[in-house]
């Protein structure tokens, strides 16, 4: 189920749906999505859907992982991006291999935890992580040339669009959790001018507040 096949089939199928980046494709591919589920779900890894991951929340699905990563290498690869909302993990180690350096901020300190455990294991190093609420985005390393946040705001939060660079892209999808969420595609283009194009309806968790054990 895990097999190099089924991978291959993952990424024909990203293919279809309109995946064009090469290296996007290529990491898709090899990164071993089956170590970042329970061993229960491991069979679907290689399915184009999210699937539950503990405390209520969602490994995204490979699309949107995908779809979003692709977004964040235009017009050329960022040095470093900040993610908001580490999850499983998955997204921070697919971004890890096309990005010399990730962030990654995590509000859930269970999550976050078995996330480091799996990025250890498969030997992803250039990672940082930080256990808190992510809307506030982790300033001292900012600004950002690219910041992906992975669970749904009503809009995109003051403080990450400050930490946003000139020149710099945030992919963010925003909504209401019962109503549609649509993915933002957000440039800053000066100290005070923000662009903004609305790309794919999507369903994420919501951005909550605070941080949890
Ligand atoms: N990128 C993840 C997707 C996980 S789902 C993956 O690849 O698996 C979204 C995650 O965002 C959840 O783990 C949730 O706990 C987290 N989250 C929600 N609100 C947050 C906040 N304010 N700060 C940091 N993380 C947050």
């Amino acid at each position: 189920m895990t097999s190099q096949r089924t991978r291959d089939r993952l990424v024909e199928r990203l293919r279809d749906k309109g995946i064009t980046d090469e290296r996007v494709l290529e990491v898709m591919r090899t990164t071993p999505r089956h170590l970042f589920i329970d061993e229960a779900l491991a069979h679907r890894a290689y399915e184009d859907s999210s699937l539950p991951i503990s405390q209520g929340q969602t490994i995204s699905q490979p699309y949107i992982v995908a779809k979003m990563t692709e977004l964040l290498l235009q017009p050329r690869v960022p040095d470093f991006v900040l993610e908001v909302g580490t999850g499983s993990g998955y997204q921070s180690a697919v971004l890890s291999r096309l990005v010399p350096k990730v962030y990654t901020v995590e509000r859930i300190s269970a999550l976050l935890d078995k996330a480091r455990q799996v990025h250890r294991e498969i030997g992803l190093r250039n990672i940082y992580s930080k256990h808190s609420d992510g809307s506030w985005g982790w300033p001292e390393n900012g600004p950002y040339p690219a910041i992906m946040v992975t669970a749904a705001p009503e809009k995109a939060p003051d403080s990450l669009l400050q930490q946003l660079a000139v020149g710099g892209r945030m992919v963010i999808p925003v909504g209401s959790l019962s109503g549609d969420q649509q993915l933002k595609l957000i440039t800053r283009v000066s100290a005070t001018d923000y662009e903004e194009r609305t790309l794919d309806a999507v369903r994420f968790v919501p951005l909550l507040d605070g941080s949890v054990r």
